[in-house]
């Protein structure tokens, strides 16, 4: 615990004292240490890729310059850095929107069996080109909730690109949504999607942190992947918003399951 004592002299005509005020400021430091890390962090993950992008061109000016196979290998290697700072300026720049937004409940209604046909439907070529079957299931008709659709749409395609990236390939990736007449934590009815694949799965231990920022249970493979290590923290944040839960369920050599489930009332929270 940090404290944080002020001690105050009382100086009121006949009388002698002194107040006290013990603060504990262990939270403020919590979260001072938190925006470090985090500032540390994303230094760390744009210079990765700018350091690669300067010693190639580099490269390119000195003992590459006329070798056009090697200039054509390098500049494939530098499009593909610039795509890895590109996708990580724009997951954080949607983290930051996302937590700004998070006080303010969303105020419309959206058909979110149409939104996971819709997500599914756009993801149905990534997962064919990662050898993975992908399937829908129970989100026929109509199924009204409130919520915002853009950042809706983010939280299943992030759910569903990792169940792609992770899912070990070659097997089948399926979203269901299902409604649960009263889920205990929400207290009322809601709707559960989950995402599960056939991958290698996640040890236990690493569950709890997973929406972390820029927690990976291996960081050459999520970045080799092309993942930024704020998917799963982006889609926290926006479960939040919509007084949602988030459950992940996973076993080693078997697969992961990501459930997000969301009240049929906000208002009911
Ligand atoms: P990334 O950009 O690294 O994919 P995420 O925040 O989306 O970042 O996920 C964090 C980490 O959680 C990943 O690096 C990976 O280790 C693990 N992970 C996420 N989804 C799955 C999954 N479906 N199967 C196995 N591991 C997963």
């Amino acid at each position: 615990v940090f404290c944080e004592v002020t001690v105050t002299a009382l100086q009121a005509p006949g009388l002698l004292g002194a107040a006290v005020v013990i603060e504990d400021r262990s939270r403020d430091e919590e979260t001072e240490q938190m925006r470090r890390d985090f500032v540390a962090n994303v230094s760390h993950e744009l210079r990765t890729p700018l350091t690669a992008l300067m010693g190639f061109i580099e490269t390119l000016r000195g003992p590459a310059r006329n070798d056009p196979a090697a200039r054509a290998r390098f500049l494939d290697i530098m499009e593909r850095e610039a795509g890895r700072m590109n996708r990580l300026v724009a997951d954080l720049l949607s983290l930051s929107r996302v937590e700004q937004d998070e006080r303010r409940r969303p105020a419309q209604n959206l058909d979110l069996a149409g939104l996971l046909r819709s997500v599914v439907a756009t993801l149905t070529p990534a997962a064919a080109a990662a050898g993975v079957r992908l399937e829908l299931q129970g989100a026929a008709g109509k199924v009204p909730v409130p919520g915002d659709a853009d950042q809706l749409v983010q939280v299943f395609h992030n759910l569903v690109e990792n169940a792609l990236k992770y899912g070990g390939g070659g097997g089948v990736a399926t979203v269901t949504l299902e409604r649960l007449a009263h889920e205990p934590v929400l207290r009322g009815p809601a709707w559960a999607v989950s995402v599960a694949d056939q991958g290698e799965g996640i040890d236990q231990q690493h569950l709890p942190r997973l929406t972390e920022r820029f927690y990976r249970v291996d960081t050459h493979r999520s970045r080799e992947q092309g993942g930024t290590g704020l998917g799963l923290a982006i889609v926290k944040h926006i479960v939040n918003r919509h007084r949602g839960r988030l459950r992940i369920e996973s076993e080693r050599g078997k697969g992961s399951r990501f459930t997000v489930i969301l009240p049929e009332q906000i208002g009911r929270i």
